[in-house]
């Protein structure tokens, strides 16, 4: 490793990385430098770059389990200028890059041969205010939504992820839905930046906004790190309401539960709603979440919101904070019980128009068995508002004249942790169907977060009217094309 005490002193630990032969495409340890003469050296850096086994392997997969890539190296950053100073070299030297959040995206969006930059070791929150908190970018969503509850008077960001243990440069990165918190009164995360700080692909540092380099922002949030890595975000915060009311309704029928979901989406006093469904045995189960927001002692009326539903509501009132991370408890009890992160995840995850989605539902759910989705999955949909989404990327379907759009996934877990590789051939084959089929006769467009298998092609298509500018994006701000090779949109992984 390497460290701010420079090159002469690293050079005397055995795994000391001093340099980078371009010839041999390699890095040269400082135990190798006596016997390579020619190599280019690795900038003092405050943290640390890491080329041993375990660091390397560590990185190597995500929490699909389905790509396996080990890096060359690991950068732990201690600072932006770390960030940028890896990104200059390696872009010097056509090393590919990858930054790493949670690694929680599942088919190798962050892996890489090259480098990998290990965000999370960035997570310091430098000001947390009335309106707006400014974060690292390897911080959680969960660690952010704590601070801010802690704040005098309690505050939340706007829109939170059904799971809080992802990174906020990674969710900005995708886009960011509101699982728990958002969609229905907010746009994404996205819709909720004030200010970025980015390294390019050239490891210039800078800072954008909807007014500053307006092309870099739009290029960056939901830009899959194409363009920029996300190093600090200038989050907007909002009141935080002291509790959360859960509303809970179970459907067998595809009409009524999407009846009751159209109702409910659009009904005064419901904050947030999401709905799960399961695989027909021998009826699908559909199940709404609808959530109310308040202070005590103003109480929801829920005789107001249950008003003309067709199912008997189950109840649950919990403090705000134990409702934002009621799924995080969930996986966490998953991660004990289950070894989740070796769990096999080939996920599907697209979003519909309201005026496709109910009969795509009734065409998809009958195809679907109990291991598409396995004893540790779900079957999700989100609803979101369409006018409140601010920002170019992600990429939605187009409009159909309803104020709403929806993301739907199928979260597909093995039943056994290790690799499968035939379940996960099966699986990835499924998605392709499954894509190829949604976007041809329903209008649907990729969330680009799961495991769908995507061609250059493919990606082209995905952006439509948008490629070229994001194409031009992509020459300025990374026109050596180092950043995040993942997802195979610009060249193939590598
Ligand atoms: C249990 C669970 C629940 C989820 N619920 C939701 C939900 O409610 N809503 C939703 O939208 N998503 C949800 N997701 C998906 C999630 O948003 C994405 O997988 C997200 O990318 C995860 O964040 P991460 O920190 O793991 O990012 P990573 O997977 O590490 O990164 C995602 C991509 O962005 C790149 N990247 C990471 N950090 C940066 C950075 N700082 N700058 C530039 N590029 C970067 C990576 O290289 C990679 O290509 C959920 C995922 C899980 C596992």
């Amino acid at each position: 490793m390497i460290s701010r005490r420079g090159l002469l002193g690293a050079a005397a630990s055995a795994v000391a990385v001093v340099g980078f032969d371009p010839f041999g495409h390699r890095w040269v340890t400082g135990a190798e430098a006596a016997t390579r003469p020619s190599f280019a050296g690795v900038p003092p850096l405050d943290g640390e770059l890491a080329v041993d086994a375990a660091a390397r392997q560590a990185v190597a997969t995500d929490l699909g389990n389905i790509v396996h890539q080990q890096p060359q190296a690991v950068l732990r950053p201690a600072s932006t200028g770390d960030v940028a100073t890896m990104i200059r070299f390696c872009s010097a030297h056509g090393i590919p890059v990858s930054t790493r959040g949670q690694a929680h995206t599942t088919y190798g969006q962050g892996l890489s041969a090259g480098l990998v930059i290990e965000m999370r070791h960035l997570r310091r929150i430098h000001s947390l205010g009335a309106r707006y908190a400014e974060v690292d970018a390897g911080i959680l969503w969960k660690d952010l939504a704590i601070a801010a509850n802690g704040h005098s008077p309690r505050l939340t960001p706007p829109v939170l992820t059904g799971y809080t243990g992802l990174t906020v440069g990674g969710t900005l990165s995708v886009g960011g839905i509101g699982g728990i918190v958002g969609g229905l009164r907010t746009g994404l995360q996205v819709d909720h930046v004030r200010e970025l700080e980015v390294v390019t692909g050239t490891g210039s540092i800078e800072r954008c906004s909807r007014q500053h380099k307006p092309d870099l922002f739009d290029a960056v949030l939901g830009g899959l790190g194409q363009c920029a890595v996300i190093t600090r975000a200038v989050i907007e915060l909002v009141p935080a309401p002291e509790r959360a009311r859960n509303f809970v309704l179970q459907y067998s029928v595809n009409a009524p539960f999407f009846r009751d979901l159209r109702l409910l989406i659009d009904r005064a006093g419901v904050d947030h709603v999401y709905a799960e469904f399961t695989a027909p045995d021998p009826a699908p189960v559909y199940k709404i979440h609808a959530t109310a927001f308040y202070d005590a002692p103003a109480a929801p009326d829920d005789a107001a919101i249950l008003a003309g539903l067709t199912a008997e509501a189950v109840v649950e009132d919990t403090p705000y904070l134990d409702y934002v991370l009621t799924i995080d408890r969930l996986i966490d009890m998953l991660r004990e019980t289950e070894n989740w992160d070796r769990l096999v995840k080939p996920w599907y995850d697209v979003w519909l128009p309201d005026s496709t989605i109910e009969q795509y539902l009734a065409e998809l759910l009958p195809t679907l068995t109990a291991r598409d989705i396995g004893p540790y999955g779900a079957g999700l949909i989100y609803p979101q508002r369409r006018d409140l989404a601010t920002r170019p990327a992600p990429r939605r379907p187009g409009p159909d004249g309803s104020p709403f759009v929806y993301v739907v996934d199928i979260n597909t877990v093995s039943s056994a942790p290790g690799a499968d590789p035939q379940f996960a051939a099966e699986m990835l084959e499924r998605n392709k169907r499954l894509y190829a089929r949604a976007r041809e006769k329903y209008g649907a467009v990729l969330y680009p977060i799961g495991s769908v298998p995507f061609t250059a092609q493919n990606w082209r298509d995905h952006y439509g009217s948008s490629w070229s500018a994001f194409h031009a994006a992509k020459r300025r701000y990374d026109p050596t094309g180092v950043l995040t090779p993942g997802p195979g949109i610009f060249s193939p992984r590598g």
